[in-house]
Parts: structure tokens; C-alpha cells; sequence
């Protein structure tokens, strides 16, 4: 089911106007790069799509029920090893040795599997970042929000990244926001030029 936004308002409570008559229909499968300046509301948009914030008017149809997401922040539990930061969601999903063993997996995937057992305030910025990455590729969600995944990590490590989730996700849709033409164009991405406050899609010159 393709998710439509219908003439959605949205600000902040102490701020301006993010998204004020905004529609956009989006795809069921493929990647969608959202493309545009800081500030002009991407996260935002993801913040709806992710169901973390309602629209204040105007409605939001098609959200499937499980998404994932890697958020601009790592928002690793820092308690918790690497391998059980990846784990936690799964355990949602699956017994908790099954959880376990697709974090290990996922760990692998992203180049970690030698620092499962590390909490994140032992591994550098890079792999904290890959850890995030590995929690939202491992959980089985219908729709992947990835908002700047792939800041910090030098280019071999992305694109190799970047690559793969493209070929694995071809089957649900992806959202990616970044600043960067070639992220999009290794994930084969759409792109969808934007500007705002309020966020608008920016007309073609
Ligand atoms: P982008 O991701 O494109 O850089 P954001 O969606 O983060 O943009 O922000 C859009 C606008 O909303 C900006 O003006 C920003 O300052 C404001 N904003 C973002 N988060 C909050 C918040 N939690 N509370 C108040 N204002 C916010
Ligand atoms: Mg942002």
C-alpha cells in the first residue's frame, strides 16, 4: 500500500510552521531520497512517517505497521553491547536466542562482528553509526527511514552500504534524507528536491 500525505499541517509546539498544506504520494518499494537544504524540514517529514509525531491537520494514509529507522543521532542504548542494541527490537519479533543470532548476522554485514560485545561508548563515532545502521537493516519493518545514515563513515564503507541496502530493500520502500548526489545514486534513489520552511517540493528551473 502506498503511503499518501494529504494536505498535512505540522509545527512544533514553540515553532514555526513545518509542513503547512503539504501533500505527497509515495511509492511502494524503491528508495526515495528526500534532497534538500538544512532546516527545511526533512526530519520532520520522517518524524510523521515514523508515526513520532501526528499531523495537526490534514491526514497521513497508508503508514504500514512496523517501520525502522536510523535517525540523525545514533540513539544507541549505551548499557547495552552492540550485539543487544541490535537485538532489542528483534526481540519484539522473535525469541530472544533467534533475536540474537540475526543481530550477530546483521553485525557481520556492516563489518562489526568482532565488536558485538562492545558497548557503544567503546567503539569509535564510524562504528557507533554502523551499529545504528545494523538495528534498523536487522528489524523486519515494511519501511526504512533513513534520515543522514551514513554521515561519518568514509566512502568505501558507505557505498559498499549503501549498495547493499539498495538490492535488499527493493521490495519496501526506503526513505532516505541526505546532502549528498552520490548517496542517492548508489541507492538509485528518486529524488525528491525540497525546500521550506514550510516544506515545499522545489519547482524545477
Ligand atoms: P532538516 O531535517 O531538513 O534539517 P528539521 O525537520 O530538523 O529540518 O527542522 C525543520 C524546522 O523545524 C527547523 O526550523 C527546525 O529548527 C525546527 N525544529 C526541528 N525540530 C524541532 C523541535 N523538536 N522543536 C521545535 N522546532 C524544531
Ligand atoms: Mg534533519
Amino acid at each position: 500500500m502506498a503511503i499518501m500525505m494529504e494536505r498535512v499541517r505540522f509545527a512544533y509546539t514553540d515553532g514555526v510552521s513545518v509542513l503547512e498544506d503539504f501533500s505527497l504520494s509515495l511509492p511502494e518499494s524503491g528508495v526515495v531520497c528526500l534532497f534538500g537544504p538544512s532546516g527545511c524540514g526533512k526530519s520532520t517529514l520522517l518524524r510523521l512517517l515514523a508515526g513520532l509525531e501526528q499531523p495537526q491537520s490534514g491526514r497521513i494514509r497508508g503508514l504500514p505497521p512496523r517501520t525502522a529507522a536510523v535517525f540523525q543521532e545514533n540513539r544507541l542504548l549505551p548499557w547495552l553491547t552492540a550485539l543487544e542494541n541490535v537485538a532489542l527490537p528483534l526481540e519484539r519479533e522473535y525469541p530472544r536466542p533467534q533475536a540474537l543470532s540475526l543481530a550477530q548476522e546483521e553485525l557481520a554485514n556492516v563489518g562489526l562482528a568482532d565488536a558485538a560485545d562492545q558497548r557503544p561508548g567503546a567503539l569509535s563515532g564510524g562504528m557507533q553509526r554502523r551499529v545504528a545502521i545494523a538495528r534498523a537493516l536487522a528489524y523486519p519493518a515494511d519501511l526504512l527511514l533513513l534520515d543522514e545514515p551514513f554521515s561519518g563513515l568514509d566512502e568505501a564503507l558507505w557505498s559498499g552500504l549503501a549498495r547493499r541496502i539498495a538490492v535488499r530493500n527493493e521490495n519496501r520502500l526506503t526513505v532516505l534524507v541526505t546532502h549528498i548526489r552520490e548517496e542517492a545514486e548508489t541507492m538509485n534513489a528518486r529524488i525528491l528536491r525540497l525546500e521550506g520552511p514550510p516544506l515545499r517540493r522545489r519547482e524545477e528551473r
